[in-house]
């Protein structure tokens, strides 16, 4: 394309388009990166300039841009039909994928409520928590109202999602709109209040943290509040947004344990780790953990269209079966639910992963990267790094005696990500923390560049 064609796509980009989470008086000073095409694991802008995908187009993409079974699974869908409702009505695809969902999921979770993003499919499973204990109230039992969730939490946008969220900067606008949430705290083992020495400390900040903590521990609220909790919402093994935070082994299990114990429905929030990131086709799998909710999106479509999926157990399901008029129906739709090209892509998507054997082809990748990791320890400006399966965190510090963060607005981050484009790499920061999140397809000869350019860059960057 031609710079001047490229100039006149950029004015009008900055005329009308807001962006995500962008603060837009900066994005209109800045010159704007317009993406053409893909191909394999490489984004291509207007220029025609190649960027390798290191976090996978905002972690949705597995088996790269283009990839021929996908693309021809929806050209297929689309000579038959686009869209029709799942209202009142039923579709191919829609039936095909929720039967492979069910699959592949952790056993018991047998239906399969679409949406389209990964908000919606937690909004879903707060909501039906919050209806199956109503339904099921006896007349001398509590309303179970409140939620449980934890510290650094991230579960979408939208107001339900916001409300068992908690990363301050994205939520504090909106919180007197927000409903209260038992806030746990989350095993931040690195920064933690307690002991610093996992697995010495056996995850002791389930249990109860120390009297000057500001949170509480996990099981202290299930002991006080279990009575009025309708749910617990975790992000299985990796909490995402907040930095790519791995909880101990042996966290997850705690958690399953303990709901089960009090009696309190166990929501995982798999939009970011599932369909392969972490090393396993989900995280629960790490742990053998059986949620009652299981909220799937992001690279559920490989990538390629908004779809997601609330999957739940034949427990949950029964409690909303009655006649009309008993009002049990799960009053809950998006008119684009269950929609059959988002289905047929979810549907090449997962042939792929049984056809290349991805889970198991990912295994030497995985290694690499922590080796390839390992040489970021002793860079003087990271604080820690973080990985589980594809997915790592290199967490940028001011001072790395005293852990000490970068302030805000000098953008450490940023800056890093800014400087990796120079070089052909395509990432996007949490903050201080450099995220690696490439597609699953990426290969070894990819991998080791990207972190060659990620390492120079931390160090050119941080001086
Ligand atoms: C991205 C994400 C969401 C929200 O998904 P959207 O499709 O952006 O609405 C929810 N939970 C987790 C863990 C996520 O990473």
């Amino acid at each position: 394309m031609s710079t001047a064609k490229n100039k006149r796509l950029e004015v009008r980009d900055k005329k009308h388009v807001w962006h995500p989470f962008t603060q837009m008086k900066e994005w209109e000073k800045e010159t704007t990166l317009i993406i053409e095409r893909g191909e394999g694991n490489y984004l291509i802008d207007t220029h025609g300039r190649k960027y390798l995908d290191g976090v996978s187009s905002l972690w949705v993409n597995v088996h790269g841009h283009r990839k021929r079974e996908i693309d021809n699974a929806i050209k297929a869908q689309i000579d038959k039909i686009s869209h029709s409702s799942l209202l009142g009505l039923g579709n191919i695809p829609s039936i095909e994928l929720a039967e492979k969902l069910v699959q592949i999921a952790p056993k018991g979770l047998t239906k399969v409520f679409y949406s389209d993003n990964g908000s919606t499919a937690v909004e879903i499973a707060l909501k039906m928590a919050y209806q199956y204990w109503q339904q099921l109230r006896t007349p001398n039992s509590k309303l179970r109202t409140k939620f449980v969730a934890f510290t650094g939490a991230y579960h979408g946008d939208t107001f339900g999602s916001m409300s068992v969220g908690e990363i301050d900067v994205f939520v504090e606008k909106y919180k007197p709109l927000l409903f209260p949430t038992y806030k746990a705290y989350y095993p931040y083992c690195y920064r933690c209040p307690v002991d610093k020495t996992y697995p010495s400390c056996k995850i002791a900040c389930i249990k109860k943290l120390a009297p000057d903590c500001l949170y509480q521990g996990f099981e202290e609220i299930l002991k006080s509040h279990h009575k009025e909790i309708a749910a617990c919402i975790i992000e299985p093994i990796v909490q995402g947004a907040a930095g790519m935070i791995v909880s101990p082994p042996g966290f997850l299990k705690e958690v399953r344990r303990l709901c089960t114990k009090y009696n309190i429905l166990l929501i995982a929030d798999e939009v970011a780790t599932g369909f392969g990131r972490t090393g396993k086709l989900f995280a629960c799998r790490h742990e053998n953990v059986v949620p009652d909710f299981l909220c799937l999106a992001k690279g559920i479509t490989g990538g390629y269209l908004p779809l997601a999926a609330t999957l739940t157990t034949e427990k949950i399901y029964k409690a909303f079966l009655g006649k009309y008029d008993e009002l049990k129906t799960f009053f809950h739709g998006h008119t684009y639910t269950g929609n059959p090209l988002g289905c047929a892509a979810a549907i090449a998507n997962l042939n792929i992963f049984k056809k290349e054997k991805t889970i198991q082809k990912i295994q030497p990748k995985i290694k690499l990267l922590s080796e390839l990791l390992a040489g970021f320890k002793e860079l003087p400006y990271v604080g820690d790094v973080r990985q589980k399966g594809l997915i790592a965190g290199i967490e940028l510090v001011k001072d790395k005696l005293t852990k000490e963060s970068y302030p805000m607005n000098e953008r450490i981050g940023h800056k890093v990500c800014m400087e990796a484009r120079k070089y052909g790499l395509m990432i996007r920061p949490l903050g201080n923390v450099i995220v690696i999140m490439p597609p699953l397809s990426i290969t070894v000869e990819e991998l080791k560049k990207m972190l060659d350019i990620v390492h120079q860059c931390i160090q050119s960057v941080t001086g």
